[in-house]
This record gives C-alpha cells, sequence and structure tokens, in this order.
C-alpha cells in the first residue's frame, strides 16, 4: 500500500505535481475500494466523506491526471460512464472483465488463455501486439436463473 503512495509521489514529482491531501484521499478510496469499477461520481460521494471540501472537477481531474500516470486505469463496460480501477503492476496485464447485460454486475476474470491467440494474429496480420484489454457480455449466474 504504501509503496504505491511513494511510486505515485515519484510519479508526480517528475511531472512537477504534488501529492495534495485530495489527490491523495482519491488515490485512497480507489485503493479502498478494489475490484468495485467505480465511475467518476461513485468516487467522488466516496471521497467527500475524506475531503468535505472536495469538489467533483477536482477529483475528474484527479482521475485523469493518476490514469495519465498509469496508476489507474479507465475501463468502459459500455454503460455510459467511466469506470476507474487500480492498475496492478505486479501483473502483466489488466485482468478481464464479465459483464452481465441485465444487472451490471462486473466479474474479474484472472486467466488468460490468449496467448495463442496473439501469436496467431502476430503471425497472420505481421503485428506485433503489446496488451489486450477483453470484455465479456453475457448474464452472470443470478440473471441467468431469471431469464
Ligand atoms: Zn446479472
Ligand atoms: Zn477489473
Ligand atoms: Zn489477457
Amino acid at each position: 500500500m504504501s509503496e504505491m503512495i511513494e511510486s505515485l509521489k515519484d510519479k508526480l514529482k517528475e511531472k512537477g505535481y504534488k501529492l495534495t491531501p485530495q489527490r491523495r484521499a482519491t488515490l485512497d478510496t480507489i485503493m479502498e475500494n478494489q475490484g468495485k469499477h467505480m465511475s467518476t461520481e461513485e468516487i467522488y460521494d466516496l471521497v467527500k466523506e475524506k475531503c468535505p471540501e472536495i469538489g467533483l472537477a477536482t477529483v475528474y481531474r484527479t482521475l485523469q491526471l493518476l490514469d495519465e500516470l498509469d496508476v489507474i486505469s479507465k475501463i468502459n463496460f459500455d454503460d455510459g460512464c467511466s469506470r476507474y480501477e487500480l492498475n496492478n503492476h505486479e501483473e502483466d496485464h489488466q485482468h478481464h472483465h464479465l459483464i452481465c447485460l441485465k444487472c451490471g454486475k462486473v466479474i474479474e476474470v484472472e486467466v488468460d488463455l490468449l496467448e495463442t491467440l496473439e501469436k496467431e494474429i502476430e503471425e497472420n496480420y505481421s503485428f506485433e501486439i503489446k496488451d489486450h484489454k477483453v470484455k465479456f457480455f453475457g448474464y452472470c449466474n443470478t440473471c441467468k436463473k431469471i431469464l
């Protein structure tokens, strides 16, 4: 946890920014809610509990900055708003997501069986793949039963 804060401090400093209490509170909130894929408004509501004086615009700008610094990533689940999650730098790349079309639940998938696919694409399109992002749309276990 604190390692993350230290590395963020360095990244911010390189770009001429400071780790202000508002930025710190925003990152803390995302760290405390890992796996929740929150929207800007949802993050704002929680950050307000730590920093009552913070504005939505500040949270919005902080999220953009953290995204730019590769600390968090923006994901679009096609539900009309951008959501954010923490980047896990111990993994090579971000996990994949299962998105329920009925209740909107997002499930994280850790298995990655896409190496073969990547290899085939690289050969067939002579394209060097660096990363991929995959979203699966369908019905979760609960919604499946009441369809
Ligand atoms: Zn569902
Ligand atoms: Zn996720
Ligand atoms: Zn993958």
